[in-house]
């Protein structure tokens, strides 16, 4: 027990119910890993590990095909996906689709899509160090329960995360990462080519590679 609960039961409020994954205190870790898909997003939107929590219309858990073979990840939600619920659904969402279309995919046949921070951090700064290593479990626990047969990373909130390096994406991209054991690939994130249009046909490739990759597993 630990030492607030020792002192809560000498005086005799003991035993204390929480909600498993529902809202702790602010910082305050979960209490053990979400079991299930139900478990998950009730943790996920019930969380106030961060100070994102007080500025989030909602939490953005992800969107997709829960038994996909292909897990996309990006950085966190943005104006549009904090106002509607679901990741990508702004620009930079839309120049997603039109890539995955590109290779037969969709968001929701065979593909999942989720993000590293889960809430959208005000203004769409850059994720803050501290609300990474509170919110990446979450994304964690989503790749356990897709169980993909390929990751590629977005960008790099989601590179730093997975392959726990500050490389760039340059110096990543073109090559068969790991991550748990599985394939990761590394591409641009599409809100990055956007502002850089000729990236855009090495993102292409990156799909191409991607594509590639998964065929020959
Ligand atoms: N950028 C992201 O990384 N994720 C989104 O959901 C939207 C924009």
């Amino acid at each position: 027990m630990s030492r607030r609960g020792e002192i809560l039961a000498e005086m005799g409020l003991a035993p204390i119910w929480r909600l498993k994954h529902g809202p702790t205190s602010e910082g305050a870790p979960p209490e053990r890993p979400a079991n299930d898909w139900v478990e998950l997003k009730q943790a996920v939107s019930g969380c106030i590990q961060c100070g994102l929590h007080k500025t989030r219309t909602q939490t953005v858990f992800g969107v997709g095909d829960q038994n996909a073979d292909w897990m996309l990840i990006g950085e966190a939600p943005g104006a549009e996906e904090d106002r509607l619920g679901d990741p990508f659904v702004g620009q930079a969402g839309r120049l997603l689709d039109n890539m995955l279309a590109a290779v037969d995919l969709h968001r929701t046949k065979n593909v999942y899509i989720a993000n590293v921070l889960k809430c959208r951090p005000p203004g769409n700064r850059n994720p803050e160090p501290g609300e990474v290593a509170k919110c990446s479990p979450h994304l964690l626990r989503q790749i356990e329960l897709v169980q993909p047969k390929l990751i590629v990373a977005m960008g790099r909130f989601a590179t730093q995360t997975l392959l726990a390096t500050d490389a760039s994406i340059a110096s990543l991209r073109g090559r068969v990462h790991r991550y748990a054991g599985r394939p990761l690939i590394v591409t641009y994130h599409p809100a990055y080519l956007l502002r850089n249009l000729p990236d855009k046909a090495k993102a292409w490739a990156d799909l191409v590679f991607a594509r590639k990759t998964m065929a020959s597993l």
